[in-house]
């Protein structure tokens, strides 16, 4: 029989539960709501001959590096920022080399990096999800070639500053430092203007979430020009398609879109935030578009709550898995009207009752 190589036998296999995905979307932390109109309406544009042709990046990686006020050989455009974390893994781990993540956190990191043949090390985050510098700093070797970070992180929603950051790029000179920024747009921090202090440092920003546009697959990967030009060597040439390389300037020049769907997101979330903090069910303060939250005290409340919630209508993650999630489940934050019906759907009260939360 064909064999594949141990690496990718050893891989764990990775299914979002994206089947039957009816009802409010606030399981993976998309936009609850749509791209920009402009967008849609270059969508309607699309020529055959966009369709026909090999799709060109380099000018729209122009458009985007002038954007985010980078060089254009800084920037990567990629198949969403998980084309981005793979390319790390490929460029980076040799077999037995050690990537270094912080769980709980986003799984793609781990799934690449053993497929990549690289060894996992996970270091927990401290109780209260806060980033464990000194632990992680303990944590690296001469092994270490990747020490892959959210910011803010999936899916506790917790961050990093951007001094620790830095010190801890520099602490491993050895490994590339990716500051995964997927929710960036909801914190409005970034490590951006200060990566050219680590040459080892790359930050990821995606298209997926306030913009809207996960279907189209669209990330960017920004770093030092030597490393982007040894990335570049093992990306496809078209490994972004023709469409969204058509949307992405649209996309970008829609801020006022995106400010204001970040608006109603970060009300929404603030809304939330209170009502479980007036309940005192346990949640945690987060900077995405989303909250973690104990509805329980195991695998079965969490599966029995987002249960409940979806033949309400309302599709939630079941977190429980994660490392120190126990009995959690993670809702996104979307457009106005969706943060009122979550709130409307959930029954906090009879939650606060279940899992035995007190009023603080
Ligand atoms: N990074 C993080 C932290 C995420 O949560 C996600 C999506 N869930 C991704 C990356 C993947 O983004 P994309 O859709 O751009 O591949």
């Amino acid at each position: 029989m064909l064999k594949a190589r141990e690496a990718v036998l050893s891989t764990p296999s990775y299914h979002p539960p994206l089947a039957g995905r009816v009802g409010l979307r606030l399981d993976f932390n998309e936009n609850t709501d749509s791209c920009s109109p402009r967008v849609i309406q270059r969508l309607q544009r699309t020529r055959p001959e966009e369709l026909a042709k090999y799709p060109e990046r380099e000018p729209v990686e122009e458009i985007t590096a002038a954007f985010l006020k980078v060089k254009r050989n800084e920037v990567l455009l990629t198949n969403g920022v998980d084309e981005a974390i793979h390319l790390l893994c490929q460029a980076y781990l040799d077999r037995g080399d050690e990537a270094l993540i912080v769980v709980p956190t986003y799984s793609m990191y781990a799934i690449y990096t053993k497929a990549a043949g690289g060894e996992v090390i996970r270091v927990r985050a401290a109780e209260d999800f806060s980033f464990p510098l000194t632990a992680v700093m303990k944590a690296v070797t001469s092994r270490t070639r990747l020490i892959a970070i959210a910011n803010p992180n999936n899916p506790t929603g917790s961050v990093v500053s951007t001094d620790e950051l830095l010190a801890l790029a520099h602490s491993a000179p050895q490994a590339a430092l990716l500051v995964d920024e997927a929710y960036f747009d909801f914190y409005g921090k970034t490590i951006l203007e200060r990566r050219r202090e680590a040459a080892n440092m790359f930050v990821a920003r995606t298209f997926s979430k306030a913009y809207g546009m996960a279907g189209l697959r669209l990330g960017v990967l920004i770093g030092d020009e030597e490393q982007m030009r040894v990335l570049r060597r093992i990306s496809s040439p078209y490994n972004v398609n023709a469409v969204a390389l058509a949307c992405l300037p649209e996309a970008l020049a829609d801020q006022p879109y995106i400010s204001e769907y970040v608006a109603e997101v970060r009300e929404g979330r603030e809304r939330l935030e209170h009502a479980l903090q007036e309940r005192g069910i346990q949640f945690w303060a987060s900077q995405g578009n989303f909250v973690l939250m104990r509805v329980g005290h195991s695998k079965a409340d969490a599966a029995l709550f987002a249960e409940q919630m979806r033949n309400r209508g309302i599709l939630v993650r079941d977190r429980s898995a994660d490392e120190g999630c126990e009995g959690c489940v993670r809702i996104t934050i979307g457009r106005r009207e969706h943060a009122k019906q979550l709130l409307q759907t959930l029954t906090l009260d009879q939650l606060a009752h279940t899992t035995g939360a007190s009023r603080p």
